[in-house]
């Protein structure tokens, strides 16, 4: 990533019209990404996806709102791996994301898109689901650039480890927002988001817009830039 590179993204990013956009190719993201949705054979955009990630871009805190099978894992880890990436992020800088999913088996989907399509980026990215070695895993998540993690778990983890560096944050995804809430998981949330800076993007993704969501939305994303937005794929 050489200065030049960056500089023509950023420009990119500014010039760019966030609306008329239907693939991932004309987007201003960077060359690792846009590799990585090709070889995954990703082209066009879902309706959450065009409507969303060209705001997150541009560095807006997103309510997001499309029912299930929408796309919405690609709408939060596209503007994820750009945030760091354009942060020139490097696997000394510690944590830089963090991904909060109701249950172990989305989280698992998840990591595995992130796999998929950051594949020619070079941070190192995690799953914190639980597992027997819990001091095992706090080694590692000291290590990792991305997480991504289960609420109750991730908890647990803040609470045993005094050490447990958050400060630098850039980016907090919590996605499957109403399921999060559902799940009983919303003071788990709450004290997260007290670890966290606040000078960070926040993406909120729900299939439902209930009004605990809209509670935790006001919770947790930037009262003055926020968007909210509730795609629906036109027939
Ligand atoms: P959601 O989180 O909204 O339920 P997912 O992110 O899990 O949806 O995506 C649902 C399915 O759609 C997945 O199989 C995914 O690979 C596929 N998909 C997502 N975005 C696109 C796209 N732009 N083009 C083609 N397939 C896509
Ligand atoms: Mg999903």
């Amino acid at each position: 990533r050489d200065v030049k590179e960056l500089e023509d993204l950023e420009r990119r990013i500014s010039d760019f019209d966030p609306k008329d956009v239907t693939t991932f190719t004309e987007l201003p993201i960077s060359k690792p990404t846009a590799n990585g949705l090709k070889l995954s054979h990703f082209a066009t955009m879902t309706e959450i996806q065009k409507q969303s990630i060209p705001l997150a871009l541009k560095g807006t805190d997103i309510l997001g709102a499309a029912k299930t099978g929408s796309g919405k894992t690609l709408a939060f880890l596209i503007p994820l791996l750009e945030t760091l990436y354009r942060d020139r992020w490097t696997q000394q800088d510690g944590l830089g994301a963090l991904v909060l999913s109701p249950t172990r088996e989305l989280a698992i989907q998840i990591f595995d898109v992130l796999r998929k399509i950051g594949r020619a980026h070079s941070f190192s990215a995690g799953l914190v689901i639980g597992g027997k070695d819990a001091q095992a895993e706090r080694d590692r998540i000291s290590r990792l650039n991305i997480l991504v993690c289960t609420p109750g778990r991730l908890l647990q983890h803040m609470d045993q480890a005094a050490g447990f560096e958050m400060g630098n944050l850039k980016i907090l995804v919590l996605d499957e927002a109403d399921r999060i809430l559902d799940m009983g998981f919303r003071k788990t949330i709450d004290a997260i988001i007290q670890h966290l800076p606040k000078n960070r993007q926040t993406l909120l993704f729900s299939a439902t817009q209930t009004k605990s969501v809209t509670d935790l939305a006001r919770l947790s994303l930037s009262p003055n830039a926020a968007e909210y937005i509730s795609a629906h794929e036109k027939a």
